[in-house]
């Protein structure tokens, strides 16, 4: 673990909280489940995202690694790991509300406490997975699907850096059309793209579109959708941009063309702006990627402010978290599609996550750009056919190729060695 300052401090505190400290080191067990946690670490992989990468080692010889939302993470876990050292990794859901705890003081439940929480958890779970020979998805209860859907984020076309960003001409409807085609003839059948480009717009600070602007963005969900027929699902990102009254013109405009969702069209923090543009449109409403623990779905599913919610495992508190506001989102009828810019380790986390849920009916895809993402494990390319496989393999499933990883390293990162 890191020799840092930072670290030496927290250490010397032993990770103490003084109520509802959740550590156990008496708990009897089988001796062979007699397994401590003797280091926590994360790295960042330089991929479109800063990845950070998770592991927890144990004195049984096997290290769990999962990955935790890009951003300022490391030291988080650096104040985690007094904590979790000495604690035997079975005993992954008091582990993780131990965590949640001693993170109390750091806004433990939403933010970058939630992502490092996350990037723990999936890691135990990668680790219990390995030392019982049980692929994740098993241990949570076992799988709907044998595959998991994949939809691929295509950004903003083939224009995101050329040209002059508020001109329409950057944004050519044609352009985001010959994107969707190359995607779908990859063999996609789901696909999202940025839709609050600045095109045709002087002030953006009025969360105000003109007419025009509200045309264009119309005669590019048009362009894509008679490119690329109806079936493929199809919907748009909006990154909270616009105001309620934006939000719902677009939406209704864009009622024609069967969106599978428009996302976050509306700035997240009230769900009673969302009620607004969901109850306003038949355009189904999606948010959820920066809500934390089941806690933070409550407010927007009571107010029915969402149609579909779309947590993200890499920072919601984890997979089995992220289980309990799936679970949640089903008595509200509303299905779970979870955003994911994370690299194959998140990834697979969210597929297993993914396989135990009914309705979680498709998992983001965010790195086509990124021509070496495979190459970061061992095997076949992940997604085949807009699809990724349920692995059967123990934990995670996924064989890194730790070479090309510790090559990936950001500057100054401590190698992975499993
Ligand atoms: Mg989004």
């Amino acid at each position: 673990m890191s020799d840092s300052k930072y670290h030496k401090l927290v250490a010397e505190m032993k990770g103490g909280i003084e109520w509802r400290d959740l550590r156990d080191d008496g708990m009897s067990r089988d001796p062979e489940r007699d397994v401590e946690i003797t280091a926590v670490d994360c790295r960042v992989v330089a991929g479109n995202f800063p990845w950070n990468v998770v592991s927890v080692e144990t004195d049984a010889g096997v290290t769990g690694v999962g990955e935790a939302f890009n951003g300022p993470v490391g030291e988080h876990i650096e104040y985690l790991e007094p904590g979790l050292v000495g604690e035997n990794p079975y005993d992954v859901e008091r582990l993780t509300e131990h965590m949640t705890q001693l993170l109390s003081g750091l806004a433990g439940g939403v933010g970058y406490s939630q992502a490092a929480v996350s990037g723990v958890e999936a890691a135990l779970w990668d680790l219990v997975g390995k030392l019982t020979g049980l692929p994740v998805y098993q241990l949570l209860g076992g799988k709907y699907r044998d595959e998991v859907r994949i939809y691929c984020d295509c950004h903003a076309g083939e224009h995101l850096d050329v040209g002059d960003r508020k001109s329409f001409e950057a944004y050519d409807p044609e352009a985001y059309a010959d994107a969707a085609e190359a995607v779908v003839e990859e063999g996609f059948d789901a696909l999202k793209f940025d839709l609050d480009v600045a095109a045709g717009e002087t002030d953006t600070a009025t969360r105000r579109l003109s007419n025009a602007a509200v045309e264009h963005k119309v005669d590019v969900v048009e362009a894509v959708r008679e490119r690329i027929g109806n079936d493929p699902l199809l919907a748009f990102d909006l990154h909270w941009n616009f105001s309620v009254e934006t939000a719902l013109r677009v939406a209704r405009e864009l009622e024609p063309y069967d969106l599978a969702w428009l996302e976050d069209p509306v700035p997240p923090e009230n769900p009673d702006t969302h009620r607004r543009v969901t109850e306003g449109t038949s355009t189904p409403i999606l948010a959820g990627e920066n809500l934390t623990r089941v806690e933070g779905f409550v407010p927007f599913l009571t107010a029915g402010a969402i149609d579909v919610a779309a947590p993200d495992i890499q920072k919601c508190g984890g997979l089995a978290e992220f289980r309990r506001i799936a679970a949640l989102a089903d008595a509200f009828d509303v299905p779970v599609t979870p955003h994911n810019v994370a690299s194959p380790i998140g990834t697979m986390a969210s597929v297993h996550a993914c396989a135990t849920v009914p309705d979680a009916f498709v998992l983001e895809y965010h790195a086509r750009d990124v021509d070496w993402w495979d190459d970061l494990h061992a095997g076949d390319p992940l997604v085949e056919d807009g699809r990724i496989r349920v692995p059967e393999q123990p934990g995670l499933g996924l064989e890194l190729d730790l070479d090309e990883l510790n090559d990936r390293l950001a500057p100054g990162e401590e190698p992975l060695d499993l």
